[in-house]
């Protein structure tokens, strides 16, 4: 599969149901087949008359839009930024949790934040406190430690400097079809399908080009 233009909405990893009943069926469909869809068909708009942009990865495009002249770097910046957050965050998840990380992650929670109950409570104040639209966040810093950041809109930590372990949606199209106006509940419930196999994956692989 490339991960170029002409970008296509690759299938969720599991079942539309299979987050049931956490995160709901018609949410799972909409979110992906629609909102992320619209990113994605938004995106190849964008790149469709650029063609020195055309080979270039989500991550190229994220971290290439803020050189570019405004009328093009910046629906290329909030489009690969849609298409990489949801990708990721779909991807982040599985029916198939385990309630807590283990290995080299959990290790490294400790380590940050004194012990996973202790990260929890941190992440859900973060995932509360978007004003708005946008995402909750754990990444590892230069050095390989684990912070807890958000991001407003489309944009990503990549941008910031930091690599990406796990994210949280907080958009209201994430949960407001089950979860109403209760944003709180929606993370607890998130908490509930985090793939914390594929996050401790990825904290191995940003450990990879960490500076300790
Ligand atoms: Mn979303």
């Amino acid at each position: 599969m490339t991960d170029h233009y002409p970008f296509v909405n690759t299938p969720l990893p599991y079942a539309y149901d299979a987050l049931e009943p956490h995160i709901d069926t018609k949410t799972m469909h909409l979110h992906h087949d629609r909102h992320l869809q619209g990113y994605i068909d938004n995106l190849n708009a964008a790149l469709q008359d650029q063609p020195g942009l055309q080979s270039l990865s989500l991550e190229g495009l994220i971290c290439s839009a803020g050189r570019l002249p405004a009328a093009v770097g910046t629906p290329v910046s909030r489009n690969a930024g849609g298409v990489y957050n949801h990708r990721f965050f779909f991807d982040g998840m599985t029916p198939e949790a385990a309630a807590e990380p283990a290995g080299a992650l959990a290790d490294a929670i400790n380590r940050a934040f004194g012990g996973f109950d202790a990260f929890a409570d941190a992440f859900k104040i973060a995932a509360l406190s978007v004003f708005g639209s946008g995402y909750a966040w754990l990444v590892a810093d230069r050095s390989g430690r684990l912070r807890i950041v958000t991001s407003a809109n489309q944009e990503t930590p990549l941008t910031m400097g930091f690599c990406p372990v796990m994210n949280l949606d907080v958009w209201e199209h994430a949960y407001y079809l089950k979860h109403y106006n209760k944003r709180g509940d929606y993370v607890g419930d998130w908490f509930r399908v985090v793939d914390w196999k594929k996050a401790e994956e990825r904290y191995v692989e940003c450990l990879r080009c960490a500076r300790p």
